[in-house]
């Protein structure tokens, strides 16, 4: 099964507190671009590009009080198309199962994920990221359907 994804892209954005200048100077060079889709946050990081762009971001609740998960939802309903998060590799999280089932549904929905900048910067300059594109989704039928319990 395919899912098309506009020109104009769904873009969730996360950064961890010790990431989050990393990624406003990372929003703040690309804000062209970003200007152009439509931006989802977790509630702090939103706030923050928010005020960095001028424009409107989705803001959801703080990642630690529920905003990876509401995120990851978004993804399992087909709602995110891309997500960029910067997430921090030095400083154990709060939040850390929530992290990890964020990550987790961004590959059982097969969507582009960047953890680090050099990454969000080969996503956002791909020519795909400025067209349609058909990302496959991976065929969960058999899994739908098993009789195995
Ligand atoms: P925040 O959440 O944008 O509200 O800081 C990010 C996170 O910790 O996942």
């Amino acid at each position: 099964m395919n899912r098309t994804l506009d020109i104009r892209k769904r873009v969730a954005l996360i950064a961890h507190d010790n990431k989050k200048p990393e990624l406003v100077e990372w929003v703040k060079y690309n804000k062209s671009t970003l200007k152009r889709h439509q931006l989802f946050a977790t509630g702090t990081t939103g706030k923050l590009i928010e005020a960095e762009l001028d424009v409107p971001v989705t803001k959801l609740l703080s990642g630690p009080l529920g905003g990876d998960q509401q995120i990851g939802a978004l993804i399992s309903e087909g709602k995110i198309d891309i997500l960029i998060f910067f997430w921090d590799p030095m400083s154990a999280q709060p939040h850390d199962p929530d992290i990890k089932a964020l990550l987790r549904l961004g590959v059982v929905w097969n969507i582009p994920i960047a953890s680090d900048r050099s990454t969000a910067d080969f996503i956002l300059t791909s020519p795909l990221f400025h067209e349609k594109y058909e990302v496959k989704i991976p065929d969960y039928t058999a899994y739908i359907k098993r009789k195995d319990f």
